[in-house]
C-alpha cells in the first residue's frame, strides 16, 4: 500500500474549495477565507487509513497554469469542486476540468477522481441527478460526494473517500458498465479460495472461513456473523452455500457485493494479505523476499516446509494413491499462472507403473528445484501461499541455507540433506541409462521415454550409515567448452566409460586430469554397460591401472540391463562418498573403506580394536 496520499482540489472560483479545507482542519466554518490555503498535512494516526495525508489547494487568483499542471501531476486523487447552486460550475466540470486533467495524466494511470458538490446548505434539491451521467461517462471518477462546509455535512467523509480511492481503488477490481469485477480480481480471488479450501473440496467450511478471516483481518468472525454472511447469499443465488460452506461462486458473489457498496477496502485487505500489488500482480517482494546465499553454501527445504509440501500432497491426492495423476497435478498448479512442471520431471524423479509421479518423487522435485534455483522455489511456494498457511513471515521461512562447504570439510561432519553428483563420460557411453537407474527403471523401461521428455537430473532418497539423504544426479553435456561453477563443484564426480566403447575411456581420463585430479572432491570411475563383452580400452594405462595411478577407487562395474530394477549398491557408494569426502580423501582409495562402506560388521572391528589401542595405551 502506498506510503503517503495527496489530494488536491480544484475548482472553479468561489465555489468553496478554501472552505471546505478550513473547515476540515479547524471543525468551524471560517467566514473570512484567504485564496489558497497553505499545503497541510494530516498525520497519519489521525486519518482513518493510517497514512499521512497531504491537502493542496488551487487558486487561479494566485496560481499560474503551470503550477497548476505540477500539482496536477503529484496529486494522487483529485476532487472537482463545484457549487451545488451554481450550474455554471457544473457545466466547467466536464467542459473544462476532466479535460483538463486527462491531458495531464496518462491514460494508463490516470489518477482517480472525486465530484465535490459544495454549499448543500443553499438549496433543497440535490444535484444528483445531473452528475450521475457524467460519472457514467467517466470511468475514472471515482465517486461523488455533496457536502457543506458552512454545515460541516459531510466534510470528513469527503477527504475519507478521497483518500480511499487512492489506497483502495475500484478501478482494478470492478467494471461499472458491467457491473461485475474485472477478470483479473476474478482469478485472484479464485487463487485465494483455493489457496484457502485447505481440504480442496470446494466449500470453506467454518473452520477455512474462520482461519481465512483471522489471516486477512487478525479477528475470527463470532459465529452469528459467519451466519449473516451465509444467509446474505443464500438469500441472493442458489448455489453460494452448500453443506453449510461457503463456494468459490459465493465467495465471489460476496466481494461483488463488497465492492458493489462502496467496502472495497475489504476486498483489497484481502487481496494484499494474498500478496497482490495494486495491479493485482503477486508483489516481488512476496515471491522473492530477500535470501542471502553466501558462495558454498547450498539451499534446502527446513522440516516446516516438507510439512506444509507433505499437506498440499495429501490435499491434491484425491484417491489416496500416494501418487498425482495428471489431473490431480493440473488441480495442485492450478493456483500458479502457468504449469511449472514439464514431462521431463516424471524422468527427473520416481513415478508409480502409470508413470505418475509419487509422494517421493513431488518431494524430490521440490528438494531439487531448491537446490538449483531457490528464486524459482519461493515462487512456487508464494504461489501455494506457503507463508500464509503456515503463517511465516515470508516464503524465505521455508529455507535452510547450509554452512560454508568448506567448514563441514574441515569439521568433518555437514548438517547438509542434499548432495550433489555430477556424472561425465562421452557421448553414448550410458548416462542417462545410469541416471535412470537411480529412479529403478532398467533399460527396457528407459526405452519407452521420448528423446524430448528426457532430463539432464535425476533425484532420489538414499540411506548414508541409516540416514536418509537426497542425491541428485546431473549429468553433464558431453561436447561442454567450459565447465559452470555448479559444475565444477559437486560433492562427487561420476567418469563413467562405456567398457564396449574403445574410446570411450580417454574422454573420462581428459576431464578427470584437467579438472578434478588436484580438486579434494572424490571420484569414482564407472565402467558401464558391463553386461556387454569387454573391450581394450585405447588407452596406455588399463582403467585399473589408471585408478590405481591416481589413488581412486577402481572402476565399479554397473550395468541397466537387468530383468528387475537395477542395483542401487552404486548409488550407496556415491552417497557415502558425498556426505563423507574426509573418509574418501584418505581411506576410499584403499580397499579398506568399501569394505566398511559395505559391511557394518567390519566397521565395529575397526572401532574395535582402536578401542582396544586406548584402553592399553595408559598401562
Ligand atoms: P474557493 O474560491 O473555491 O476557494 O471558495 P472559498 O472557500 O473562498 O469560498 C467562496 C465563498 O463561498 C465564501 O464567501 C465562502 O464563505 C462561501 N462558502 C464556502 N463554502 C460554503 C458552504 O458550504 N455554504 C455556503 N453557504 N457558503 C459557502
Ligand atoms: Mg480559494
Amino acid at each position: 500500500m502506498r506510503k503517503d496520499v495527496r489530494i488536491l482540489l480544484v475548482g472553479e472560483p468561489k465555489v468553496g474549495k478554501t472552505s471546505l479545507i478550513m473547515s476540515l482542519v479547524s471543525e468551524e466554518f471560517p467566514d473570512v477565507v484567504p485564496y489558497r490555503a497553505e499545503e497541510i498535512t494530516i498525520p497519519a494516526d489521525v486519518t482513518p487509513e493510517r497514512v499521512p495525508t497531504h491537502i493542496v489547494d488551487y487558486s487561479e487568483a494566485e496560481q499560474t497554469d503551470e503550477q497548476l499542471d505540477q500539482e496536477i501531476s503529484k496529486a494522487n486523487v483529485i476532487c472537482i469542486v463545484y457549487s451545488v447552486n451554481n450550474k455554471k460550475s457544473i457545466e466547467k466540470v466536464t467542459s473544462h476540468w476532466i479535460p483538463l486533467i486527462n491531458e495531464r495524466t496518462d491514460k494508463d494511470s490516470r489518477v482517480p477522481l472525486i465530484l465535490v458538490g459544495n454549499k448543500s446548505d443553499l438549496v433543497e434539491h440535490s444535484s444528483m441527478e445531473t452528475i450521475l451521467p457524467i460519472m457514467n461517462q467517466h470511468t475514472e471518477i471515482e465517486t461523488c460526494v455533496e457536502c457543506s462546509a458552512k454545515n460541516l455535512k459531510n466534510i470528513s467523509e469527503l477527504f475519507y473517500y478521497a483518500q480511499k480511492a487512492v489506497l483502495h481503488p475500484t478501478g482494478p477490481l470492478y467494471c461499472p458498465e458491467q457491473k461485475e469485477m474485472k477478470p483479473a480480481c476474478i482469478r485472484a480471488l479464485m487463487r485465494i479460495f483455493k489457496v484457502s479450501d485447505l481440504d480442496n473440496d470446494g466449500i470453506l467450511n467454518d473452520n477455512e472461513l474462520n482461519f481465512f478471516q483471522r489471516t486477512c483481518f487478525n479477528t475470527p468472525l463470532a459465529p452469528q456473523a459467519l451466519e449473516d454472511v451465509k444467509n446474505v447469499v443464500r438469500k441472493n443465488m442458489t448455489d453460494g452455500v452448500c453443506d453449510n460452506g461457503l463456494t468459490l461462486k459465493g465467495f465471489l458473489f460476496l466481494h461483488t457485493l463488497f465492492i458493489q457498496r462502496g467496502r472495497h477496502e475489504t476486498t483489497w485487505t484481502v487481496l494484499r494479505r494474498f500478496g497482490y500489488d495494486d495491479d493485482l500482480e503477486l508483489h516481488q517482494d512476496y515471491l522473492f523476499p530477500l535470501l542471502k546465499i553466501p558462495p558454498d553454501c547450498t539451499t534446502e527445504l527446513n522440516h516446516n516446509a516438507y510439512l506444509f509440501l507433505q499437506s498440499v500432497f495429501d490435499k491434491y491426492d484425491k484417491d489416496r494413491d500416494c501418487a498425482l495423476s495428471p489431473e490431480e497435478l493440473k488441480d495442485l498448479f492450478d493456483v500458479f499462472p502457468y504449469m511449472p512442471w514439464g514431462p521431463d520431471v516424471n524422468n527427473t524423479v520416481c513415478t508409480n507403473e502409470q508413470g505418475w509421479i509419487t509422494y517421493q518423487g513431488y518431494m524430490s522435485q521440490w528438494t531439487l528445484t531448491t537446490y538449483l534455483d531457490v528464486q524459482r522455489c519461493l515462487e512456487y511456494l508464494g504461489y501455494l501461499g506457503y507463508s500464509i498457511i503456515t503463517e511465516q513471515e515470508s516464503q524465505a521461512a521455508s529455507i535452510t541455507v547450509t554452512r560454508d562447504k568448506k567448514v563441514d570439510l574441515q569439521k568433518k561432519q555437514t548438517q547438509r540433506c542434499v548432495f550433489r553428483c555430477n556424472i561425465f563420460g562421452a557421448s553414448g557411453s550410458g548416462k542417462t541409462g545410469f541416471l535412470q537407474s537411480f529412479l529403478g527403471r532398467n533399460l527396457m523401461h528407459q526405452r519407452t521415454i521420448k528423446e524430448e521428455h528426457k532430463s539432464y537430473y535425476a533425484i532420489n532418497t538414499i540411506y548414508v550409515y541409516g540416514q536418509e539423504k537426497y542425491l541428485l544426479l546431473h549429468e553433464v553435456f558431453s561436447d561442454f567448452d567450459v565447465l559452470s561453477d555448479a559444475e565444477l563443484s559437486c560433492d562427487v564426480v561420476c567418469l563413467l566409460y562405456d567398457i564396449s566403447n574403445p574410446g570411450s575411456f580417454e574422454y573420462c581420463t581428459k576431464v578427470f586430469k584437467q579438472y578434478f585430479m588436484d580438486s579434494k572432491i572424490p571420484c569414482l570411475m564407472i565402467a558401464a554397460k558391463s553386461d556387454l563383452p569387454e573391450a581394450r580400452q585405447q588407452y596406455a594405462a588399463s582403467p585399473m591401472e589408471f585408478c590405481r595411478q591416481h589413488r581412486i577407487p577402481p572402476p565399479q562395474a554397473f550395468t541397466c540391463n537387468t530383468a528387475a530394477t537395477p542395483s542401487k549398491d552404486i548409488f550407496v557408494k556415491l552417497a557415502t562418498m558425498a556426505v563423507y569426502p574426509h573418509m574418501s580423501q584418505a581411506d576410499v582409495k584403499s580397499s579398506a573403506f568399501w569394505l566398511r562402506a559395505s559391511m557394518g560388521a567390519t566397521l565395529f572391528a575397526v572401532l574395535g580394536f582402536a578401542m582396544y589401542r586406548v584402553v592399553i595405551r595408559p598401562r
